[in-house]
C-alpha cells in the first residue's frame, strides 16, 4: 500500500510524496493538501509541487498561516465552524468544507453579505451517525441543500464526509458509497444557485476506496507531510 504508513512513503520527502500522489490519483480529481500542524514552508513545498487546493482544521491556525499562502492556493476549511468565528472564516477562506447546519449556513450567509463575498461550501454528512461528530444525518441533507440554496452569499457545491475510524480502510466503503447516493441524489434536483460538482472524501488511508466510490476530491495529511505531529 502506498499510503503515509508504508516504507516508500516514509522515505520521500514532501515534494516527492506529492508528486506520487498526483501520479496515482487520477487527473479530474482533486488532491487536497490537509496542513494542520503543517508550517508553512512545508505547506508551500507541496504548493511547489503542484498541490492546488489546502485544507485547515483550525480557523485561528489558518488566521497565522493563511496571509502568508494567500494567491497561492485554494483555501479551505476542513475542521468544525463555531458560529462566533464565522466571520473570520469569511475572511480568510474560499470553500467551507463543514457546514452541517442551516443555523450556520445562516450565519456564514450573513457575514459573506457584510464581505461582499461569495463563499463556497459542502455540506459534510456525519455518514456514520456517530455521536459526537460533526455533520448533519443523511435524511436531512436534501432538506439542508435547499436552504443553503435559498442564501445568496453561499454557493453550495456538494458534500463532504470522513468515514467513522477503522484500522481497516475497507471498513470506510459504505459510508462513502452512502455519501455518493446522496450527492447523487442532491445533483439530480438541479437546485437554482448550486453547482454541486464536489464530493470531498477519503484520507491517506482511505483515499483510493473513495475513489473508487466516487470522490471527487480527496484530503491527504501524512500521505504528503509524513507522520502527524501532535496538535
Ligand atoms: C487530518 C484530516 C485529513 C487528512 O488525514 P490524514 O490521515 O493525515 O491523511 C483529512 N480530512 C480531515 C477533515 C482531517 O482533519
Amino acid at each position: 500500500m502506498l499510503h503515509s504508513e508504508s516504507p516508500l512513503f516514509r522515505t520521500m520527502d514532501i515534494a516527492q510524496a506529492a508528486r506520487k500522489i498526483k501520479e496515482i490519483v487520477p487527473k479530474d480529481i482533486t488532491i487536497l493538501a490537509a496542513t494542520k500542524a503543517r508550517a508553512v514552508a512545508e505547506i508551500e513545498k507541496a504548493i511547489n509541487a503542484g498541490i492546488t487546493d489546502i485544507g485547515e482544521n483550525y480557523v485561528q491556525e489558518a488566521e497565522t498561516k493563511y496571509p502568508l499562502l494567500k494567491g497561492k492556493a485554494r483555501l479551505h476549511l476542513i475542521g468544525h465552524l463555531q458560529k462566533n468565528k464565522a466571520k473570520l472564516a469569511v475572511d480568510l477562506f474560499d470553500t467551507i468544507q463543514t457546514i452541517g447546519s442551516l443555523e450556520l449556513a445562516t450565519e456564514v450567509n450573513r457575514r459573506a453579505k457584510n464581505a461582499g463575498k461569495v463563499i463556497l461550501v459542502l455540506i459534510e454528512i456525519n455518514s456514520g451517525k456517530e455521536q459526537n461528530k460533526d455533520g448533519i444525518h443523511p435524511e436531512e441533507v436534501l432538506g439542508l441543500a435547499k436552504g443553503i440554496a435559498a442564501m445568496p452569499n453561499l454557493l453550495l457545491r456538494g458534500l463532504m464526509t470522513m468515514a467513522p475510524y477503522s484500522p481497516d480502510p475497507e471498513n470506510a466503503r459504505p459510508f462513502f458509497r452512502k455519501t455518493k447516493q446522496l450527492f447523487d441524489q442532491l445533483k439530480s434536483l438541479n437546485l437554482p444557485n448550486t453547482a454541486i460538482d464536489t464530493l470531498s472524501m477519503g484520507m491517506s488511508d482511505t483515499y483510493r476506496i473513495a475513489i473508487e466510490e466516487g470522490a471527487t476530491m480527496v484530503r491527504i495529511g501524512s500521505g504528503i507531510f509524513g507522520e502527524r505531529k501532535i496538535i
